[in-house]
Formats: C-alpha cells, structure tokens, sequence
C-alpha cells in the first residue's frame, strides 16, 4: 500500500487491514427508519483471528454483511485493504467479493451443493474463477487436508457429520485465496466436539495463510479460541476482551470497555444496574483513573479533606 500512514500501522506493527470509523446504517421498512450501526468504530489488524458477540440485534450481521461486500453502509467511513467500501461500484462489489471475502454460514445448506462430494464442492469456485483444473485439483486437496477431512473428500454431504460439512464449508471459502474469512454462527448447529473441530480448522488456516478471520457466535468459550473478543451493544462495539499470550500459550485475558474517538464510552449494564445509574453521572479525574458516581452520590464530589489537599 502506498499511503502508510502512523495510523495504518498498528502497535504490533501488523498494518491494519479493516477500518471502520463512525459507521452508520440505516434500514427503511415502510415509513419506518431502523438504526442497525449507529457510529461503530472497528479496527482489525491483518492476520488477526477474532469474535464478535452480543445480543440479537445488536448490529452483528449487518457489520458483517457490510464486510462482506453483500449490503452499503448509510454513512461514516469503513476500509478493507485498500477498498473504500463506501465508494464501490456495483461491480466492484461483485469483485470484492469474488477475491476479498470467503463466507461460511450457520445454515450448512446454504455453503455447499448437496449433490457435488466436498472435494467437487470446494473446487466449484475455482473453477468459476477460472483457474486450471490441476490447479483446482491439488488446492481443494490440499484445504481438505488443512481442515482434517483427508479421509473424507469423496463424500457428498448428507454423508458427513454438521461439522464436518462446516469444515467443508471453510475450505470452499478458502478456495479463492480470499484476504479474510467471515463466518457467521458457523457452531449454531454443531456439538461441542464439533464446534472445537470447526475452530480448529479456522486457526490452521489464520496460521497457515495469514487470512484474517471474523466470527460472529454466542459461543461462549470462544474467548478461549480467538485473539480478541468485541461485543457489540445497540450498533456499537461496547466492549473488548483481550488475551494476553506467551507464544503459543495464553497466560490471562482482560476485558476492556471501548473508548471511541469523541470520548465516548459504555459502561456495562451490569455496572449501571447495581448502582442505579440513570441520565447523569458524576465524573472525577483523580491521577490514574477517573471516578464515576451516580448523580445522587455525594461521593462524587469533592469532600472537605480532598479540597484541603488540592489546596496545598
Ligand atoms: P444481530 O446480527 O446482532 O442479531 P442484525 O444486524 O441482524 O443484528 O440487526 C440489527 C438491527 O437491524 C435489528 O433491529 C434488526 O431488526 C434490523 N435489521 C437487520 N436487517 C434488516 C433489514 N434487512 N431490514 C430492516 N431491518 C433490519
């Protein structure tokens, strides 16, 4: 990329690979305006394997149908690589999609062709992009192997397990070198063994191709699984969990809330309902943190002893 800016490197020194600054949408049902993202900002690193949670709509699908090149935002700024998405044609939408995106869905009917084995199934994109059949031959090889299906390449898929068509699913998602995976509740339908299989593929190839990876689940122990954790609130990112790893094991994980660009920030409901919090909060600056009281707290201001301290 030509324009590398401060801001475009992030503090790994991994580039950043998709921006989203104050990104709005809006649905028009009828006489009605839905605000499905209201100001959300994002920033992913390239290579960067992460979750996004929160509550039914909460925004999670929409951000990833913007993503994904399926659906325009209504206003704000948000980059993939060096696609202004704001900005595209419908045709280079049609092309973003094709060598950019690699999609796996919850519902495993919608990722593969009943009739096609997975092998013929992770080879059908190739084959519509046009690359040569030995080509196509040793790649959907090669990504069956990557995601443990060496044994089951012949198979159709009502003759596999859910998760293993979900792992079929990753590897035709995979089957264009796309630049970053999305997948949208890709364990909704699986057990547990099952879902760690389908994680498991979507590590090895993060690992293995650099491909940066978005997964939207109520998986709770997906924090265990991914670099990072948002959780989205009403169209807003709220809140982070970060796991701090030494090499190849994580030693803890922290969470964080989100402090957006205008200073803004959400606190936890949890945080709001244990101390009644309504409409205004008290806000004090003290050296290494900031205080916030309910506005009822007398806490919150200033007692006579702290004033005679910041009078010396
Ligand atoms: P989530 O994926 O977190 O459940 P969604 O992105 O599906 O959330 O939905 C966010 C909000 O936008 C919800 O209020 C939902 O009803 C609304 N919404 C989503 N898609 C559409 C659409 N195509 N038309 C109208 N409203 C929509």
């Amino acid at each position: 990329m030509s324009q590398m800016t401060n801001e475009t490197l992030a503090n790994n020194g991994r580039m950043l690979f998709i921006e989203c600054d104050n990104l709005v949408k809006i649905y028009k049902v009828a006489d009605l305006e839905v605000v499905a993202l209201q100001g959300l900002d994002l920033l992913v690193r390239e290579g960067e394997m992460m979750a996004l949670v929160g509550p039914s709509g909460s925004g999670k699908s929409t951000l990833m149908n913007i993503l994904g090149g399926l659906d325009f935002p209504t206003a704000g700024r948000v980059r993939v690589g060096t696609h202004n998405l704001l900005d595209m044609t419908s045709r280079d939408q049609v092309k973003y999609r094709r060598h950019m995106v690699g999609f796996v869905w919850q519902q495993t009917a919608r990722n593969l062709l009943p009739y096609l084995t997975a092998r013929e199934n992770v080879e059908l994109p190739m084959a519509l992009a046009g690359f040569p059949g030995r080509e196509r031959h040793e790649r959907s090889k090669d990504l069956l192997e990557r995601v443990g299906l060496a044994d089951r390449m012949g198979h159709r898929p009502d003759r596999l397990s859910g998760g293993e068509q979900q792992r079929v699913a990753i590897a035709v998602a995979m089957a264009n070198r796309p630049a970053m995976l999305l997948a949208d509740e890709p364990t909704g339908e699986v057990d547990s063994a099952s879902a760690e299989a389908i994680f498991q593929a979507l590590r090895t190839l993060n690992q293995e191709f650099g491909v940066t990876v978005i997964i939207v689940t109520h998986d709770m122990t997906v924090a265990t699984r991914v670099d990072r954790v948002v959780g989205m609130r009403d169209g807003r990112t709220s809140t982070e969990i970060l796991r701090r790893r030494d090499g190849d094991i994580a030693i803890s994980e922290e969470e964080f809330a989100i402090l957006d660009r205008t200073g803004r920030l959400q606190l936890p409901e949890a945080y709001i309902d244990a101390l009644d919090m309504e409409d205004r909060v008290r806000l004090r600056l003290e050296p290494d943190h900031i205080g916030v009281w309910p506005e009822a707290n007398p806490q919150g201001e200033m007692s006579s002893s702290d004033n005679q301290e910041a009078q010396q």
